[in-house]
């Protein structure tokens, strides 16, 4: 069964000559559990497709679906709901609240959730046991994502989505952070949607959309993803 079907959709920023058509016609349907990369350099409408598949954005046409809600057919303040209640985010630079500790990082973001998660339950599933009581700058790179992704996940989301996760972080750090979204889609059945421009990460997906000039370049599945060691 399909999580997320886009059809047709389109994103245009402003209007008469200044308009830019940031996704055009752009269409995939996502089947429950997957692990997809949305894959395309630098301007090619990633982030553009993300904020609308989370919320943050509204599309100017066409129909985006995800698990069951139409989000052409939300308010900006439905559409804030929706956002708060069934969307994780993750996103390169982490952004923790610097002068609240790791444990209360997340509590923060589970208030508004409607089954959310222990805090600590969420930091234990990411690593993070040890550091509950810490402030993000006395955590390493690695572990502020490993924090980011636990208060992604204690809001109990349908959907996690991540731009440029692995962004900040060395090889071996983000291929730790991999490994807990392939845990996340495989163990549980959740769905991950992870934005990049880093080829290199291809072979651990299920699902690669790739994405040129606002269109959607290529569309494969791959049945067996390279586990991450
Ligand atoms: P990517 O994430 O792949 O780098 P973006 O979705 O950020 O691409 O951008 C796609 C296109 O839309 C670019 O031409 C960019 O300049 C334009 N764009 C993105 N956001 C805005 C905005 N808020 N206003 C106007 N143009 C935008
Ligand atoms: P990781 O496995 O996330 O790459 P590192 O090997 O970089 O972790 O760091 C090991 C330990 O050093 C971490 O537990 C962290 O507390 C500490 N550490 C690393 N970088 C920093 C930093 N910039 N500021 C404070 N502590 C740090």
């Amino acid at each position: 069964t399909n999580f997320i079907s886009v059809k047709n959709e389109f994103k245009t920023y402003g209007t008469g000559t200044h308009a830019v058509t940031a996704n055009e016609d752009i269409s995939f349907e996502i089947k429950q559990g997957e692990l997809t990369i949305i894959l395309g350099a630098s301007g090619a409408g990633k982030s553009t497709l993300l904020n609308v598949l989370g919320g943050m954005d509204k599309l100017t046409s066409g129909s985006v679906n995800v698990n069951g809600t139409e989000l052409a057919d939300l308010n900006s303040r439905e559409l804030t709901t929706y956002r708060r209640k069934k969307i994780g985010f993750v996103f390169q630079f982490y952004n923790l609240v610097q002068n609240l500790t790791t444990v209360e990082n997340v509590e923060l973001a589970s208030e508004i959730a409607d089954n959310a998660m222990n805090a600590a339950e969420a930091l234990t599933a990411v690593g993070l046991e040890s550091r509950l009581q810490n402030f993000p700058a006395q955590l390493s790179g690695g572990e502020q994502q490993r924090a980011a992704i636990a208060r992604a996940i204690a809001k109990n989301p349908d959907l996690l989505l991540a731009d440029e996760p692995t962004g900040a972080l060395d090889y071996k750090t983000g291929k730790k952070i991999l490994q807990l979204f392939q845990d996340f889609t495989h163990k549980y059945h959740k769905n991950v949607i992870i934005v990049t421009h880093n080829s290199m990460i291809r072979p651990m997906a299920n699902h690669v959309i790739e994405i040129a000039d606002g269109q959607v370049k290529s569309d494969t599945r791959n049945d067996a993803p390279t586990p991450v060691e």
